[in-house]
């Protein structure tokens, strides 16, 4: 029988911090596609430029990776209920995996700015779910005061545990390409995910594996960006939800992930997002949801001021599936609403209009 998928707990056992006593909580995270994507490599002059395509995790998102290992452990701890903040795919994933565990999940989700499917992932797999009156730092702040003092587990990326899962996004490119990028690209909110790749590509240069560490590039939106202006955005807006984070967790880390990687942080427009969001479906084939464009977006804008070396061989990981916000393929460049045009059931005509005849 061909092998199946185990989910990273059980494919990297040995390379996770987890008892082999610990019950494993898995949905078959992993394993995702890492997809040539000529198009953008022509866009930027690079030599290769391949996608993880993320949101072929089993919620949808990269979250997976790091909850099936936050969960698992909360339960071996004993815990009855997790708790997160959550701008959308963490919640999507906490519920899922707290449901597979049998345990209760608690989300705290921004008033407003949750898009719609993820919101229903929580619903369906039957979180408690609180639309708390702030934005996502506030309700990090008291998602960690409820655990703190509270019998409920905290599963944000915070937790080193989450980062422990999401650093085997980095052992599959490499067992993929056999060696590591040049250059491995990602969108950044907490940058929880940015310090997760950089620790798998260090404990892959640590056991010889690979000759070096890829420079890690991190892109925020402008308008939630504080990465690149040193210090915490109070009010961050823009139209990438799952990365309007003004206060990242992660900031030491990820500083030095930068640091040790010789790598970046940058900022794009929400524009620039929008416009790479249409080209990797038009042009690639992959669909995305907006907030998981912004690397890509990223990596075109370093291209434009000539900062992409001819002959590079780069990753971009996007984090989420565009059916978890996609309402935004259904608008044009110019903000208008696309419809499908109605047409009869004869032939001819719909030749005609297809411009066949
Ligand atoms: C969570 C998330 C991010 C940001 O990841 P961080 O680890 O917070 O930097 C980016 N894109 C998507 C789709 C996400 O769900």
């Amino acid at each position: 029988m061909a092998h199946q998928w185990r989910g990273v707990i059980r494919e990297y056992i040995d390379r996770l911090d987890i008892d082999s006593s610990c019950p494993i909580i898995t949905l078959g995270e992993g394993g995702t596609p890492l997809v040539e994507a000529p198009a953008l490599a022509k866009l930027v002059g690079a030599a290769e430029v391949y996608l993880k395509v993320e949101g072929m995790n089993p919620t949808g998102s990269f979250k997976d990776r790091g909850m099936t290992m936050a969960v698992s452990k909360a339960v071996g701890h004993g815990a009855k209920a997790v708790i997160c903040a959550s701008t959308g795919n963490t919640s999507a994933s906490a519920a899922a995996y707290a449901a597979a565990a049998g345990i209760q999940s608690v989300v705290l989700v921004p008033e407003g700015k949750i898009a719609l499917g993820k919101l229903s992932q929580a619903v369906a797999h039957k979180a408690q779910i609180l639309q708390v009156q702030g934005n996502f730092d506030d309700c990090l702040e008291l998602a960690r005061d409820l655990s703190e003092n509270y019998p409920v587990h905290l599963v944000n990326s915070v937790n080193p545990d989450r980062i422990e899962g999401q650093k085997t996004g980095a052992f599959e490119v490499v067992e993929r390409l056999e060696r590591a990028p040049d250059i491995h690209v990602l969108p950044v909110g907490n940058a929880g995910n940015y310090s997760a790749y950089f620790k798998g590509y260090l404990e892959e240069f640590n056991l010889g594996v690979i000759k070096k560490v890829p420079q890690m590039w991190g892109f925020q939106a402008d308008g939630s960006a504080p990465f690149v202006y040193g210090t915490p955005v109070r009010n961050p807006e823009t139209i990438a939800t799952a990365i309007r984070i003004g206060n990242p967790a992660s900031y030491e880390l990820a500083l030095s992930a930068r640091e040790c990687s010789e790598g970046m942080f940058g900022s794009v427009t929400d524009e620039e997002i929008l416009w790479m969001h249409r080209f990797l479906s038009q042009e690639v084939g992959v669909f995305v949801e907006p907030s998981s464009a912004t690397g890509a977006a990223g990596l075109l804008k370093q291209a434009r001021a000539g900062k992409v070396p001819a002959g590079s061989v780069i990753v971009v990981t996007v984090t989420g599936h565009g059916l978890k916000d996609a309402l935004w393929a259904l608008k044009d460049e110019n903000g208008n609403e696309i419809q499908p045009q109605s047409v009869s059931t004869r032939a001819e005509e719909v030749a005609e209009r297809l411009g066949l005849a």
